[in-house]
């Protein structure tokens, strides 16, 4: 390497070094892979706003729904690798790689995982005025005229789309499958009844249930949640081994520099044990992430094993998406 060559190396190691000593210095855009006023975009709420505390900075929310979240994680994939562009997503980035068999990023290879930042549990819900008081009615109703029961989700590999998938193969109906933007959307919708149910996290839902908005039928976990303790669990309700929890995780393109991935590591292990996010959560039956499981060793392997435990679940239910 000539000289001239070699200086212009060091200056240029030394700036990058110097840029990721002095970040953050302007707004960081957190990407949410669905509509505003759902589960995902109230877990990137809460932890934007905690993380702005240790970080300095804003964390502005930017909401772009479609394609399960693959829209958003894509362009999360593609954006510049400053730390300046971070996602939320949730368990569709591991099911997503199965689902669509054009996925334009490997979920493993195209992100530098920050850490996991939350786990919640479904629940099976409909609109205020169904019929059905259990979930035995709700599954002998549907059993009845499954086309006529109108089911929500917010797009193939949306969580409410994979516990539909599960649910409905375990109950053996198919009902007539409306697909939305997000759960903020479908919850309006609900409590309106345009439509008849979904499955969603408990934290889109918790507040509703105990408002008596929508009606609950069981909860995706094997106890009851404190928060909405007169949801029996699926097993209580007559679905034993029907258990599905939700985690996010936070992430940055691949290539980030490792001083600016470190500080975001460190602030969202703030983040997890922000009092006041920790308090938010608790009232919608969602669990904050431990500070272990807040880091990048933590959520690549979650990652790597849901992709692995999903794969033959999809692929024998036999759904893809383009
Ligand atoms: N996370 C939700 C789902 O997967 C969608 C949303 O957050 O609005 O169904």
């Amino acid at each position: 390497m000539n000289r001239l060559i070699a200086s212009l190396v060091v200056a240029l190691a030394t700036t990058t070094a110097a840029i990721a000593q002095e970040y953050p210095t302007k707004p960081i855009t957190m990407l949410v892979p669905f509509a505003a006023g759902g589960p995902t975009d109230t877990v990137a709420r809460l932890t934007a706003e905690a993380m702005s505390k240790t970080l300095g900075q804003n964390i502005l929310v930017e909401n772009l729904p479609g394609a399960g979240g693959t829209i958003a994680a894509g362009r999360a994939a593609e954006s510049a690798p400053d730390g300046y562009t971070i996602l939320v997503h949730h368990i569709g980035m591991s099911t997503a790689p199965t689902l669509y068999r054009q996925l334009r990023f490997d979920p493993v290879t195209a992100f530098a995982p920050i850490g996991l930042v939350t786990e919640a549990p479904m629940t099976i819900v409909a609109r205020p005025d169904f019929e059905a008081s259990t979930l035995a009615e709700l599954i002998q109703t549907i059993k009845a005229d499954s086309e006529a029961i109108t089911y929500a989700n917010a797009g193939i590999g949306a969580a409410s789309h994979l516990c539909g998938m599960l649910f409905m193969s375990t109950v053996g109906a198919q009902m007539t499958t409306v697909p939305y933007k997000g759960n903020g959307p479908i919850m309006t919708d609900l409590m309106g009844s345009q439509i008849d149910m979904t499955c969603d996290q408990a934290t889109n839902t918790a507040g509703a249930l105990r408002e008596k908005q929508i009606k609950g039928y069981a909860v995706t976990a094997a106890e009851r949640q404190a928060a909405i303790p007169e949801l029996p669990t699926t097993a209580e309700a007559g679905l034993p081994n029907f258990e599905l929890s939700v985690w996010h995780g936070v992430y940055a393109p691949a290539g980030t520099p490792d001083a600016v991935l470190a500080k975001l590591t460190a602030s969202l292990q703030a983040a997890v044990e922000d009092e006041a996010m920790g308090k938010r959560l608790n009232d919608i039956a969602t669990l904050p992430a431990t500070k272990d499981q807040a880091t990048p060793a933590a959520l690549k392997e979650r990652l790597s094993s849901e992709i692995a435990r999903w794969k033959p679940l999809i692929e024998a239910a036999g759904q893809f998406a383009d």
